[in-house]
């Protein structure tokens, strides 16, 4: 049980968003930040989550979406969108 579980415990549609999380998330790709093993100074990293705009914490788990561009989002954000969406929040690739 991490913490990105627990967000949804709290929340009444447990059971649905549970069951959107697993189709939807439980097959991507998870990689960890880390922001020093990034590749750097080429200027077009994305460094930060494109739905919640926040930038990556050092350590912090992110879903990489297998869309053309293999954007990434944090976690818990791509969990919540794809419970309303398919698509690639960015591209707007299907997922
Ligand atoms: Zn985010
Ligand atoms: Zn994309």
């Amino acid at each position: 049980m991490d913490v990105f579980m627990e967000d949804f415990l709290v929340q009444p549609t447990l059971e649905t968003a549970r069951f959107l999380m697993d189709v939807g998330v439980a097959g991507l790709e998870k990689r960890v930040f880390h922001p020093t093993a990034e590749p750097g100074c080429d200027g077009d990293d994305i460094r930060a989550c494109s739905i919640c705009l926040e930038d990556y914490e050092d350590g912090v788990e992110v879903v990489v979406t297998p869309c053309p561009g293999r954007h990434e989002f944090h976690h818990r954000c791509i969990a919540n969108w794809l419970r309303r969406s398919n698509t690639c929040p960015l591209c707007r690739h299907a997922l």
